[in-house]
């Protein structure tokens, strides 16, 4: 790895009560003070924002809303603009996880809007890609890859302009929740594809900033050797985030 800091993200998706969160968030707080050159995010529910934000305080944890619509405001029912993610505290927005992929049906042609609407309004994308298991046994996972980084970058592609604070996430979907890990090999395999797909559509600089997370099923006893490969960057992690003994152990991986 060359100066890419390394980012432990948490992605609570639909879990947690207001006051279970301000408990984690404030143990996490706790149990990373003095941690040095790791950066820790937590994505709660749209409803915990405010609160998360107000127990983080001053400790050096970020914040991320789970998604968001591409469009400022309007008659969008249900949806959640980037600007209210901002006025919450957020920083950063995960964006086409596997489940909203699956389950909300959004597109790549929906995860591309988003990210350049996130971009302009100085929100720092988490753009998550991965294969099935079905794409992967039949020998298509970089075919996957691909099409999905063409289709969800296809703007920041026109305009010629990625920005190296960009966070791409690859989360095999048949190791999310499941318990199944990919190996530190195959990981590092689809990473340092996906850092040449980078080099190759934009600039080798841009390239070597790009942070890269793993997702599928990290957790203390595994996040070292998933971290020790080169491409890399840190870890988007779901079920072990939920509480502060896993997720704590997860950031001092060191
Ligand atoms: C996720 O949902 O992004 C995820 C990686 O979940 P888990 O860690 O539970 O596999």
């Amino acid at each position: 790895m060359t100066d890419r800091r390394p980012m432990i993200a948490g992605n609570w998706k639909m879990n947690l009560g207001g006051d279970e969160a301000a408990v984690l968030v404030k143990d996490i707080s706790e149990g990373i003070k003095g941690v040095q050159g790791v950066e820790v995010l937590v994505a709660p529910p749209f409803t915990l924002l405010q609160t998360v934000r107000e127990a983080i305080g001053s400790s050096p944890v970020f914040l991320a809303g789970q998604n968001m619509h591409w469009e400022p405001r309007g008659a969008f029912t249900g949806e959640i603009s980037g600007r209210m993610l901002q006025e919450s505290g957020c920083t950063h927005v995960i964006l086409g996880h596997s489940e909203r992929r699956s389950l909300f049906g959004e597109t790549s042609e929906d995860i591309d809007k988003k990210a350049k609407t996130a971009v302009l309004l100085g929100l720092i994308p988490v753009i998550c890609i991965g294969e099935t298991l079905e794409e992967r046994e039949t020998g298509r996972t970089f075919k996957v890859i691909k099409d999905q980084l063409d289709r969800s970058l296809a703007n920041f592609i026109k305009d010629g302009l990625l920005l190296p604070s960009t966070i791409l996430a690859y989360e095999p979907v048949w190791a999310i929740g499941t318990g199944k890990t990919a190996t530190p090999e195959q990981a590092q395999d689809v990473h340092s594809f996906i850092r040449k797909w980078v080099a190759d559509n934009f600039n080798t600089g841009t390239a070597q900033h790009v942070r890269i997370l793993y997702g599928g099923s990290v957790k203390p006893s595994n996040v070292s050797e998933l971290m020790s490969q080169t491409d890399i960057d840190g870890a988007l992690v779901g079920g072990a985030s939920l509480t502060a003994d896993n997720f704590i152990p997860i950031v001092c991986y060191k």
